[in-house]
């Protein structure tokens, strides 16, 4: 029989009467069951979040610091059971999957350093002015498959920092560490400070459109963000929005190409390409095209797909059958449209586990799915560019705008592109590089808000300005 995994709801591990499988995606086995919540259980953990929040939003920094640290204690000692659980339900190598484990522990621990102070905005002999921040309330939290536990914890943690509690639902896809995740934390936290349902997709628009649940922080993709934005504006419910990207990575020709080569493959088929911040487009100026593309296609042939849990495995299966079929049907399309393939393209993915070989085009046109489309796997388009302004006008030519990268051995002409570029983030000779301390959010429709800085954690807040009239009542 597989394991159960019970949600929690106010401070207890509960189960329901209806359960979901949960597949692991490198071999199709069903590894786990978590519950399959509705309305009823939401309201539950709702209920307990709101009754909770009343003491909740009165604590100290330093009590809402413990919380937090207690949570990325937790992650931390018990991290070579969470990264292989990871592993099994999301399909990323073990050394990856290590990496969001640590990775979430550290992003805790970080953000729970972050205080709002009051902010006096006038200070004179008539009138003192000040602006607190204060938590908002009850916390939608709805996250991705890519990265189910760093997700989980940059809601979890900034909520709480802020004096809200939270209601988060992890993807019917990988629910278990998050859950285990849960277990570990239950009576490290305040009971219904942090709730932790699962459901199929259909428990998400219940969440955005409860009443009693003040702001809706999701991260996922453009299509589902819009509804969000629909469902939330009933009531008006605060929104932070981290959605879809097509990023785009521009090497110029006084980069080397040996040098960067692996950096920018790895750029794209991290987490077999599904990250939301992966290189999707590399534009390559045409002085160095063919030395560069041969490079990466050469390094490329030296990295083993296969199951993330075996050693030597560099990237891993599609996490899930509909994202599996989405990557082959652009696969397809490209070939259909006689595109040239320099890796992948021409194997059979028949068999077990949602594998698919790397698959790197060589200079499709702008509109072809595979550039146009966020891929969302373990696929890159090569393209030739030969001027800088053709190229910056080819990477805006999109409604995306979540980050990108130039690569050059002149950061200052490294920088001058970065400020033409519309998006989030740009990095300049590295990728996938994201502080606690900077705000990260996507311009256009990659998102609205921000997470992560002082400016993801006031999105928890409202501010409230107290004005004292002086000596207007007393004698
Ligand atoms: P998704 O939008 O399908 O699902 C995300 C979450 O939303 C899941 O928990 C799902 O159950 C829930 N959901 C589905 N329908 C809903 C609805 N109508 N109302 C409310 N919730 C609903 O996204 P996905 O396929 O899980 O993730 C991949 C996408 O996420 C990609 O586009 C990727 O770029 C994006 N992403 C963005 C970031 C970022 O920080 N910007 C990070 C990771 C992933």
């Amino acid at each position: 029989m597989v394991t159960q995994y019970k949600n929690l709801i106010n401070g207890e591990m509960v189960a329901t009467s209806d359960w979901l499988d949960v597949v692991n995606p490198a071999n199709e086995e069903v590894i786990g069951q978590v519950p399959a919540c509705g309305a009823d259980e939401l309201d539950k953990a709702v209920a307990a979040a709101r009754a909770a929040f009343k003491s909740w939003k009165k604590t100290s920094f330093e009590e809402r610091q413990a919380a937090c640290m207690a949570i990325s204690g937790a992650i931390k000692e018990n991290a070579e059971e969470l990264y292989r659980l990871l592993t099994s339900e999301q399909g990323k190598p073990h050394a990856q999957a290590k990496g969001e484990i640590y990775g979430a522990a550290g992003m805790s621990a970080a953000q729970a350093t972050f205080k709002l102070e009051d902010v006096v905005s006038e200070d004179t002999d008539t009138r003192l002015s000040r602006t607190r921040r204060v938590p908002v309330g009850v916390v939608g939290g709805i996250v991705p498959w890519n990265f189910p536990v760093m997700m989980a914890v940059q809601k979890i943690v900034p909520a709480l920092m802020s004096g809200c509690t939270i209601v988060l639902k992890p993807s019917p896809f990988t629910p278990l560490t998050t859950l285990r995740l849960a277990e570990l934390i239950a009576d490290k936290v305040p009971a219904g400070t942090v709730n932790i349902i699962t459901g199929e997709d259909s428990l998400g628009p219940l969440i955005t459109g409860h009443k009693d649940i003040d702001k809706i922080t999701f991260t996922g993709s453009t299509a589902t963000g819009k509804k969000i934005m629909e469902g939330a504006s009933a009531d008006l419910k605060r929104i932070t929005l981290e959605l879809g990207g097509n990023d785009a990575s521009i090497v110029l020709p006084d980069a080397d190409p040996k040098k960067v080569a692996e950096q920018i493959f790895w750029s794209s088929f991290q987490n077999a390409g599904q990250v939301c911040v992966a290189a999707k487009r590399i534009y390559i100026h045409e002085d160095i095209y063919d030395e560069l593309s041969q490079a990466i296609a050469d390094y490329a042939k030296t990295v083993v797909v296969g199951d993330g849990a075996e050693q030597g495995t560099g990237v891993g299966p599609i996490q899930n059958k509909k994202q599996y079929e989405r990557v082959l049907e652009l696969i397809e399309d490209a070939k259909d449209n006689g595109y040239k393939f320099l890796t992948g393209g021409d194997k059979d993915p028949s068999g077990t586990g949602y594998y698919v070989p790397i698959t790197i085009l060589d200079n499709p046109p702008e509109d072809a799915r595979i550039v146009a489309e966020e891929q969302f796997g373990p696929v890159m388009p090569l393209m030739k560019f030969s001027s800088e302004d053709e190229v910056i006008a080819r990477a805006n030519a999109s409604d995306y705008g979540l980050a990108g990268a130039v690569w050059t051995s002149n950061p200052e002409k490294g920088v001058e592109i970065a400020e033409q570029l519309e998006t989030g983030t740009v990095w300049i000779n590295e990728y996938m590089h994201l502080s606690p301390f900077a705000p990260f959010g996507g311009h256009k429709q990659s998102g609205f808000g921000a997470e992560y800085g002082l400016d993801g954690l006031k999105e928890f807040t409202y501010p409230q300005v107290i004005t004292i009239k002086r000596d207007a009542v007393t004698a």
